[in-house]
């Protein structure tokens, strides 16, 4: 039966392909046969990760005990999950499945998970209906271990497209992904994914645009109403997903999908085209990168330089901490790669939806945040985590020996924020100094403006800080006080508010105004739909995932930048969104 799902568009693009349901965060849980003689080595591989788990919550419990406070809960829970372990429904029921199916054990494991949990569910008590959260961790925990070891998707077998198939043909359908599971698409060839949960500028859906492949979020119940193999096409310009398409739409939409890709190859030709305004205004137009290898399509657009590295990516779906010598190489190779091209690299934005589960094992437990967007984030993690930031610090100054680098301090509100981590520097050049390693003696060091605090107060990053580089994701979630990740409030975040776009005006206007550069690198930059704007209240310095830049670029060469600054200042005198929109269409004459 064909039928049609609406969410939130958050990838443009058309993609046509085969369902691939994968249970709840876990992303990696694909299913794939194992040969008959490899059985006897799967099931060692599980024992083996069931054995890892039950000597991690042992020692999770002796933790526990030596701090008096949490002790008692946490060892009551501990002592759940343990028992879980050896339990035959959890630790003997996976073996059948692998032996009986040759199925791998992840997907063994988490079939008997999904048995329990639909069985605890059913339940009548409330309490006793509440420990399948236990069930659900302590898969989790051993699902980490397992894929710590294998991490991959494999196409299942006869998932093909069949006639005019295309090669991206795997679309992941999931309840959720987090950041560091959309991450994992950079090695592997999806087509494109959608998720019940999330909202518009939430990191996974960052991903996706970064990696420039079609997806929708906040669909609420497609996972249950989907089954793998299920033919799908994603209307990522509209957050459409249609269901086992008939033969006419699906023509449709081929079409439209080519269409697409011959308006993508034109826009190619303004790869070399100078970014500048029809009355001379020049503009940077730099790239929003997650990893090292992110170069390639930095490089395919010739963006001016980078004006984002979101470096906790390098820190995610690994046990342990990249080391200071690691991360120097891959900040290094960045640099390298871009001759002559200044690189900014942001250090550590780790929490709230970025979540690394090497700095997790770090802390041994892990502590429930009340409120994680409002929580230990960013910069507030850095400053409490001194050694991890010195380390950073240390590898980011070796490696703008080598080329370009600025160094970005996300998420700073107060002035002792600042005048710590300028502290951390200045120690992290010491200690380089004394060692003789070379770095950069004048490293710039700027701040994102992300909270409206910062954008408010803006004094102490004018008088203490090089350049200032805008996060409106996160500025637009703390104005309007709307967690960005969540779709039941995603209608209500809007970018186009006009408490927002003041913040975002006020801090163009002063920054530039005492004579420091000033950015906008959070996802209002890529949407050409705002560049006019942007232009018209001064920018002069857009950052964002290349997939976005030529299209901005084109924006920007029909762009008179001195005739939008006087309409640009009517629209600023809007106090509702509406009007805003009224004038923003006024932009285009
Ligand atoms: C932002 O908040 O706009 C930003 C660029 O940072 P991130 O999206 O990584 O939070
Ligand atoms: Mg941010």
């Amino acid at each position: 039966m064909s039928f049609a799902l609406h969410g939130f568009a958050v990838s443009p693009g058309i993609a046509i392909g085969h369902a691939h349901l994968v249970s709840h965060a876990t992303l990696e849980v694909a299913q794939y046969q194992v040969r008959e003689r490899e059985v006897e080595a799967e099931l060692v591989r599980f024992d083996n990760a069931l054995a890892t788990v039950r000597d991690e919550l042992a020692q999770l419990r002796i933790e526990a005990e030596a701090s008096p406070g949490a002790a008692a809960e946490l060892s009551a829970f501990v002592d759940l999950q343990a028992m879980f372990l050896v339990d035959p429904l959890l630790a003997g029921a996976p073996r059948t499945l692998i032996q009986e199916r040759r199925c791998n054990a992840e997907w063994a494991l988490v079939q008997q998970m999904e048995h329990l949990v639909a069985r605890f569910d059913e339940m009548d008590d409330a309490y006793l209906r509440e420990r399948k959260q236990d069930i659900v961790q302590v898969v989790e925990r051993v699902l980490k271990v397992l894929l710590g070891k294998t991490r991959k998707i494999v196409r299942r077998k006869g998932a093909g497209v069949g006639a005019g198939a295309t090669e991206d043909d795997l679309i992941i359908v999931a309840h959720d992904l987090s950041p560091a599971d959309t991450i994992q698409f950079k090695q592997l060839k999806i087509g494109g994914f959608v998720t019940d949960l999330g909202g518009a500028t939430s990191h996974t859906a960052i991903v996706a645009r970064s990696l420039a492949i079609p997806a929708i979020v906040g669909l609420h119940h497609a996972r249950p109403l989907l089954r793998d193999d299920d033919l799908l096409i994603i209307d990522g310009t509209r957050g459409v997903l249609i269901v086992n398409p008939d033969a006419r739409v699906l023509e449709e939409y081929r079409l439209r999908q080519s269409g697409l890709e011959i308006e993508r190859n034109k826009l190619k030709r303004l790869k070399t085209a100078r970014a500048v305004t029809l009355d001379g205004a020049d503009i940077s137009l730099l790239a929003n990168i997650e990893l090292p290898q992110d170069i390639d399509k930095v490089r395919e657009v010739d963006a001016g330089g980078i004006g984002l590295f979101r470096t906790e990516f390098l820190f995610m779906n690994r046990d342990e901490l990249p080391g200071e010598d690691e991360q120097f190489e891959a900040y290094r190779s960045v640099v390298k790669a871009l001759p002559g091209k200044p690189v900014t690299i942001r250090s550590l934005d780790i929490g709230a939806d970025k979540q690394a589960r090497a700095l997790r094992n770090l802390g041994g437990t892990e502590r429930m945040e009340p409120n994680p967007a409002l929580g230990l984030r960013a910069i507030r993690y850095c400053l409490s985590a001194p050694r991890i930031f010195l380390a950073q610090l240390r590898a980011i100054l070796r490696a703008a020996h080598y080329g370009e680098i600025r160094l970005l301090i996300p998420m700073l509100a107060h002035a002792h924020e600042i005048e710590q981590t300028l502290a951390m520097v200045a120690l992290a050049k010491t200690q380089l100094r004394e060692s003789r390693i070379k770095f950069d003696e004048n490293i710039k060091v700027g701040g994102m403006i992300e909270i409206p605090a910062a954008a408010l107060a803006l004094g102490p990053f004018l008088k203490r800080l090089d350049f200032l580089s805008i996060g409106t994701n996160d500025l637009i979630q703390y104005t309007l006080a709307i967690d960005r990740t969540d779709e039941a409030v995603a209608h209500l975040y809007d970018p186009l508010h006009p408490a927002v776009l003041q913040l975002v005006a006020q801090t163009i206007e002063r920054g530039t105004r005492a004579g420091l550069p000033v950015a906008v690198c959070g996802e209002m930059a890529g949407d050409a739909s705002l560049t006019r704007l942007l232009l018209g209240m001064g920018l002069r310095e857009f950052s964002m995932h290349p997939s976005q830049l030529l299209e901005v670029k084109q924006q920007i060469l029909r762009s008179d930048a001195s005739r939008l600054r006087a309409k640009t200042s009517r629209l600023l005198r809007c106090d509702e969104s509406v009007r805003v929109r009224e004038q923003l269409a006024a932009l285009e004459d």
